[in-house]
């Protein structure tokens, strides 16, 4: 189940080390239910898409309470799981169980597309359909996990999307896009989708050697991870340090741009600019400070102790940025 949550979007060369890191702290599903969830978020720091964690997480514990610590076999109850949709479902109960399930992944659903010609895209739901009832009708009764694991490493390392290699392809003979001459134009293309920008300002606020941090709401992107104080930015300039005040909800001085960077998802674009300053009035715990805003919990952390929080690329690169700006003062 944790290979699986990982490969989502992942590649295997990325997930690897976290893979292993996870399972040396969580060995056992029993372990996984009874962990924090910021303990959880902070393994998984870095791998990006946190909804994967936080639903493994709420799975290991239905897991437990409700299925005696092991997943079930059939793929109606995997599908009640949370974060387990139809391909992780067919995916656990064909290769754990041997269950005759089908799968169909990215590589499934190319070399499906290329053996019976579909020219049409197969991210159509209609067309995705179809490919799972294709998926289902070829499955074997008998050894289903090893066919579906098969047909997935004939994706990823056969019928590539790139320069496939029919000639030493073990299903060419059946192949009707090889037959056809269609093998460079299956599967359709994506088409091309311009992701909107989306602007932050990122500020760390510094008081007593110490970063004024804030914890994002316990939903949507980025849920319950831990965030220098961002806000968006409406303009080029950054705004003069009485307006910061209104922006962030707290007086700062000595605003320093430390630079801009990128940071690509799947339907959207983020462009982060950091910015470092200073509390304008220093108390002795930065209790007043803190409390002067905000809905989202917020906290003082020693520079040390950002390693302690989970926070999202962009954030931690912003704690890098810190870094390189301390070195060369
Ligand atoms: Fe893919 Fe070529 Fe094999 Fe057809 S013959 S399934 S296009 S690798």
């Amino acid at each position: 189940m944790v290979s699986e949550a990982m490969l989502q979007q992942t590649q295997v060369t990325t997930v690897i080390p976290y893979f292993e890191r996870f399972m040396a702290r969580f060995p056992t599903l029993p372990t996984l239910a009874e962990a924090g969830e910021q303990d959880v978020l902070l393994l998984w720091q870095g791998l990006g898409y946190y909804s994967r964690a936080r639903n493994l997480h709420r799975a290991a514990g239905v897991i437990v309470d409700r299925h005696g610590g092991r997943p079930p076999r059939a793929v109606e109850e995997l599908l009640q799981l949370p974060g387990v949709g139809r391909y992780t479902a067919g995916a656990i109960a064909s290769i754990a169980y041997g269950v005759r399930a089908p799968i169909v992944d990215g590589n499934v659903a190319r070399v499906l597309c290329r053996l019976d010609a579909i020219r049409e895209d197969p991210r159509r739901p209609a067309v995705r359909e179809a490919l799972w009832r294709r998926a289902e009708e070829l499955v074997p009764i008998r050894r289903a996990g090893d066919f579906n694991s098969a047909l997935m490493e004939l994706g990823a390392l056969v019928c590539t999307p790139r320069n496939p290699k029919c000639q030493t392809c073990p299903v060419a003979a059946c192949c009707q896009s090889r037959q056809a001459g269609l093998v460079d134009q299956i599967p359709a293309p994506r088409p091309v989708k311009t992701r909107p920008i989306i602007r932050r300002w990122v500020f760390a606020v510094e008081q007593n050697g110490r970063w004024l941090m804030e914890q994002r709401p316990p939903t949507g992107r980025w849920a319950n991870l831990w965030q220098f104080v961002t806000v968006p930015r409406e303009s080029e300039l950054l705004p003069p340090p009485a307006a910061v005040v209104a922006t962030i909800g707290i007086a700062v001085k000595k605003c320093r741009i430390l630079g801009s960077f990128d940071h690509a998802l799947t339907h959207r674009q983020y462009e982060f600019t950091a910015v470092r300053c200073e509390v304008k009035k220093v108390t002795s715990n930065g209790a007043a400070a803190i409390s002067i805003d905000t809905a989202r919990p917020r906290r003082w952390a020693m520079h040390v102790e950002l390693k302690d929080l989970p926070m999202s690329r962009p954030q931690t690169r912003v704690a890098e940025m810190l870094d390189d700006a301390d070195g060369q003062m």
